[in-house]
């Protein structure tokens, strides 16, 4: 199935000079987003990928997280910007182009013995991803890999990671 037909390009979106690779055109077609759920189930048992849970960032991450760990007969964790999650939490502070941002997590939801897959829509700088592995690292639990729907090659994003497997499904 061709499913870069089903993303749309939205120009100089959330800025100028910025193409948007907007998801919610594959999530409104069935068969597309069936389609996607079931290659990225594929390719993580082609991995051998068998994770206790999804982790999944906010929020776009949980619309492809929550599917995936059902499929993988995984739990969900959700990752979130600072202040949306209800109960204890253990974050990461993480550098943006200007500035800085953090990212939580539930303190009781993970345990160091834990195996992870985080999943999030889209890769670019790399730059969430790898704050996510960071701060599960920092837990102690083990990081199996990652898992995006769609890959933005030209910023590299997947250099800053660390050296395990990552599934992507669309490049631009
Ligand atoms: P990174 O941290 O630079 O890799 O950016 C990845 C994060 O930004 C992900 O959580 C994405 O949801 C979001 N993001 C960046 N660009 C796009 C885009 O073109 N479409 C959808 N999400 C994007």
């Amino acid at each position: 199935m061709d499913l870069k037909s089903l993303i749309r390009d939205i120009p100089d979106f959330p800025k100028p000079g910025i193409v948007f690779r907007d998801i919610t055109t594959l999530l409104n077609h069935p068969q597309g987003l069936r389609y996607t759920i079931d290659t990225l189930t594929a390719k993580c048992r082609d991995y051998g990928l068998s994770p206790d849970y999804i982790v999944g960032m906010e929020s776009r991450g949980f619309l492809f997280g929550v599917p995936l760990a059902y499929q993988l007969e995984a739990g969900f964790i959700p990752v979130r910007k600072p202040g949306k999650l209800p109960a204890a939490v253990h974050s990461i502070e993480y550098d943006l182009e200007y500035g800085s941002d953090s990212l939580e997590i539930h303190q009781d939801a993970v345990a160091s013995h834990h195996k992870v897959l985080i999943v999030d829509d889209l890769i670019a700088t790399g730059g969430t991803a790898k704050a996510t592995a960071d701060l599960l690292e920092k837990i102690g639990c083990e990081v199996l890999g990652f898992a995006f729907i769609i890959e933005l090659i030209d910023l590299g994003g997947r250099e800053k990671l660390p050296d395990l497997p990552i599934i992507t499904i669309i490049d631009y």
